[in-house]
């Protein structure tokens, strides 16, 4: 039986999508990139911007009519976890024989088997929240190029973000404990890979304690180096900022997601800090890490956002500096706090502030080289 896997979104999709390729090994599968002669599909989705889930639902589509007799096709990942979606797969989307949401990762294959035994369809309503199961195969493609992994710290978010869907998909935060992180990053530095990145929707909240984590992550012998993602500014501080000068294995680049230079804004998404703290961490992080490299992210449109909001944002990336800028115009995610906002821009006005940001992050790539 052949197994074709497409993954969409996140780091820690790819990451799920390694357990998921050992499970379907394990379960004797071979993978093949061919979509359309594959025995199973398995979609791992991403729900963050409804483009997102508009693009994946169009895919859904060509599902229907090529492919191999009797193909059955899995969707997982982030769009499982939403009603308004198995509402879709449950009325709209028959080609899918088979969905569940990410806290039921390591029961892919008992669900697998039911299907396979009984047939019929099974849209599953998974709990938001689940311990991080242990001990699941892992089989990561590592391209030899880049000769990278990551490796899953913790999953989840208590944050609540006013726009965001992750705390509703991915489910409150629980961590991996400390020995199965080291052993699984012990074993790809005996493996030779050679750039391991730590994740998790907020690393800086892993309990017990991130800086330690980095640390003792680092601590073993062998030609690597450590990076992370994502970390929320309100829980980034002085001990990860030590931690990360403390190695030559930690990368010095820290990604910190700003989101808006203005408080207004920053209070109406919930973010939990000011633009007056973000700038102080990133001093600090500035003053502790030598040749630091720094990235962030930036929403811009979110409702309410004024021509002095935008204009707050756009002084605070001629402040910071970013090496590199993730921009996002603001989507309204249903079931967010946000989403019961109204929205203030057209999507021509929207347009024209994302162009004018993109062009000053431009302007401060090229002044730092770039
Ligand atoms: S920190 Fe905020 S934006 Fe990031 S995953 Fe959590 S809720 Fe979403």
């Amino acid at each position: 039986m052949t197994a074709h896997l497409a993954i969409y979104g996140c780091q820690q999709n790819q990451a799920d999508g390694d357990r998921l390729r050992g499970m379907l090994l394990a379960m004797g599968y071979t993978m093949t990139d061919d979509r359309a002669g594959a025995d199973l599909v398995v979609l791992v989705t991403c729900a963050v911007r409804k483009h997102a889930e508009t693009r994946l639902l169009g895919h859904l589509g060509t599902y229907l009519h090529k492919g191999k007799p009797g193909r059955k096709v899995v969707l997982c990942g982030c769009m499982a976890q939403r009603e308004e979606v198995r509402e879709l797969l449950r009325k709209r989307y028959k080609q899918v024989s088979l969905s569940f949401g990410p806290a039921d990762l390591g029961r892919f294959p008992e669900y697998l088997r039911r299907l396979m035994t009984e047939g019929g369809r099974h849209i599953i309503t998974s709990p938001d929240t689940a311990p991080i199961e242990e001990g699941l195969p892992i089989a990561r493609l590592i391209d030899p190029e880049i000769n990278r992994a990551n490796v899953t710290i913790m999953t989840g978010c208590d944050n609540y973000c006013s726009y965001c869907v992750v705390p509703y998909v991915r489910g409150r935060e629980r961590s991996r404990a400390p020995e199965a992180v080291l052993e699984e990053v012990r074993g790809l530095v005996e493996d030779g890979v050679g750039e391991i990145w730590l994740i998790g929707q907020n690393v800086n909240s892993y309990k017990p304690d991130f800086p330690d984590l980095l640390r003792a992550c680092a601590s073993f012998e062998g030609n690597y180096q450590l990076r992370f993602m994502t970390s929320h500014p309100r829980d980034a501080g002085r001990r990860l900022f030590e931690a990360m000068a403390s190695s030559p294995r930690i990368a010095p680049v820290l990604h910190l997601p700003a989101q808006s230079g203005s408080n207004a804004v920053l209070k109406a998404m919930n973010r939990g800090y000011t633009r007056e703290d973000y700038l102080e961490k990133i001093r600090l992080a500035k003053e502790t890490i030598e040749n630091l490299t720094l990235s962030g992210d930036v929403i811009v449109g979110f409702p309410g956002e004024t021509e002095q909001d935008f204009l707050d944002t756009l002084s605070l990336l001629e402040e910071v500096r970013f090496a590199k800028l993730f921009t996002f115009q603001y989507s309204a995610r249903a079931g967010t706090p946000a989403a019961e906002l109204t929205e203030t821009l057209s999507p021509g006005e929207m347009k024209e502030r994302f162009m004018r940001l993109l062009e000053v992050q431009k302007r401060i790539e090229e002044e730092l080289g770039g």
